[in-house]
């Protein structure tokens, strides 16, 4: 075996989440290699939705006007029944609290491109593509993983860490013995996606089809794109339904055989599953290799790009001595509460919403029509870990992203970094010692303009508020006290540029 490579970092699986990984692991400075198995990028979808916090998290690669170029933000959805009553009707079209649509529609493989164009852009970090990862070890302070090259070559690559983002069958999972949870019930469904010309399709952007008769969801994406999932019933003629007159009868002529020109026709079976360990020594599971969910909320690439952006930052801080190494294993102390409860949600909601039984049907509408809010679940809190959640409420959350008066989103002044703001005399009153501390200290920026922080201050209800690089809330507070308890929960920093602005 030659070719022994040393890096920060090693990324398996070069999808959506690793690319991201890589993308993210290029702007912090660290050095990495990704290994995808796959020559070129998968060229069929299979998310089509994501939230305003993914978006928020492809704004901190610097390039998110490639990125709104690619997307379509949802204008409005709605759930119906059998009857086509709208039992949920939810317009989407504003911009949200992260700044962004609250709900976006994409087609993957364009996401995907414009995520390899940016690690391509990054010195320091690289996507190999056609080659395989045969194993990934723990070996002392950190991993060897042995790559083989489509000519059969074999090599080996050192790093301090690796992220397993080797999707749902993850090689790297069950090498590490770790078993998956299942959550709920599997089903099979058709996914339909391709072009719709002269066609009017459906009037809402996303509507769930609530039919017990064969549940089914359209979605309509950027430029004439749009998908249909229809459930698999008994009886169903698997060569029948995937012809244009299948898939017409299938859309009640939503998407009419002389109209609709499918680019990809696929039986998936959705599921729920959680890993139960997120960390083995040196080497962290992200993405599907870490969570599977039912696609109902949209929520599983959503979950891994929550994944990378939560490690990442921490990787860094680590690597440069600025926190300590147990930081790491807030990473799945946080994460894995948080993706199973999106998990749980979609499984639950699949149940319900997707039912086959009349009865049950008739139930659910009476159920949503008396409580409405029961059908959008509201992001829970990270789990326990660098943050105050376990005393307060409010922390552990996302925070929000503030526009500004000039356009400017409050993310692209404040970077990778830990926000403190707060109000000047708060500020001012800290012990001198303290303030000079957290000026010094390379990986803080420290606002009290009311213009850029009011709106942060406001929507958590406090006077201070300590926003980590990932955008989640580590603490709030109302007092000088407060503030030093808070300013005594950042890790160690240990850079010496001051970032006061
Ligand atoms: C029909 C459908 C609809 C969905 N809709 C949505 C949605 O609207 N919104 C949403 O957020 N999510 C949705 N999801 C989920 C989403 O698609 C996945 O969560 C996401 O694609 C997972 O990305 P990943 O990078 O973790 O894994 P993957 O995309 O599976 O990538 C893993 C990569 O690892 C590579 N690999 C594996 N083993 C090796 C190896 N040994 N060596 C080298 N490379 C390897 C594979 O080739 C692959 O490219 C949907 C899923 C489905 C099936």
């Amino acid at each position: 075996m030659a070719n022994v490579i040393d890096v920060d970092v090693v990324v398996v699986g070069g999808g959506p989440v690793g690319v991201t990984a890589l993308a993210l692991l290029g702007r912090a400075g660290l050095s990495a290699i990704g290994v995808e198995r796959e020559i070129q990028p998968w060229p069929t979808a299979r998310a089509v939705h994501f939230d305003g916090e993914t978006f928020r998290t492809l704004q901190s690669l610097g390039v998110a006007e490639r990125f709104a170029k690619a997307t379509l933000p949802m204008a409005s959805m709605h759930i119906e029944n059998e009857e086509h009553e709208v039992l949920i009707s939810v317009p989407t079209g504003r911009l949200g609290t992260q700044g962004w649509h609250d709900d976006l529609t994409f087609h993957q493989p364009d996401i995907e491109v414009l995520l390899q164009e940016v690690v391509e852009e990054l010195p320091g970090v690289e996507l190999r593509r056609g080659m395989t990862v045969l194993s990934v070890r723990n070996v002392g302070e950190g991993v060897e993983v042995a790559v083989q090259n489509a000519d059969g070559e074999e090599s080996l690559i050192r790093a301090r860490w690796a992220i397993a983002a080797d999707g749902a069958r993850s090689q790297s999972r069950k090498a590490l013995n770790i078993e998956t949870e299942k959550i709920g019930e599997d089903a099979q469904w058709l996914v339909a996606d391709g072009i719709l010309e002269d066609s009017p399709g459906l009037s809402s952007d996303m509507i769930f089809l609530g039919h017990h008769t064969r549940p089914a969801l359209w979605i309509r994406l950027p430029g004439k794109r749009v998908r249909m999932e229809f459930m698999l019933m008994p009886g169903d003629d698997p060569e029948e339904i995937t012809t244009p007159a299948g898939l017409e009868r299938l859309s009640h002529g939503v998407l009419p055989a002389d109209k609709f020109t499918a680019d990809r026709l696929a039986t998936y079976t959705f599921r729920g599953r959680i890993s139960q360990q997120w960390r083995a020594g040196n080497i962290f599971l992200a993405g599907d290799a870490a969570h599977q969910a039912p696609p109902l909320f949209g929520q599983g690439l959503c979950a891994g790009m929550r994944d990378v952006a939560n490690l990442v930052w921490k990787l860094d801080a680590v690597k440069r001595g600025a926190a300590d190494g147990s930081l790491l294993d807030t990473y799945e102390s946080e994460r894995l509460p948080h993706a199973r409860f999106w998990v749980e949600q979609a499984a639950n909601a699949a149940g319900f919403l997707q039912t086959t039984d009349a009865d049950v049907a008739r139930q659910r509408d009476a159920f949503i029509r008396a409580n409405p809010a029961a059908s959008a679940p509201v992001a829970p809190p990270l789990g326990p870990g660098l943050h105050e959640g376990g005393t307060d409420e409010r922390a552990g959350r996302l925070g929000i992203q503030p526009i500004l008066a000039d356009g400017v989103r409050l993310d692209d002044m404040v970077g990778s970094r830990f926000l403190v703001a707060t109000t000047h005399e708060l500020y001012s009153a800290l012990p001198a010692a303290l303030r000079e501390r957290l000026e010094d200290n390379d990986d803080v920026v420290i606002l009290f303009d009311p213009a850029k922080v009011g709106q942060i201050l406001e929507a958590a209800g406090a006077k201070i508020a300590i926003i980590r690089p990932d955008r989640y809330i580590l603490g709030l507070g109302e007092t000088p006290e407060d503030f030093e308890r808070l300013v005594a929960a950042l890790p160690q920093a240990g850079r010496d540029v001051p970032a006061h602005l």
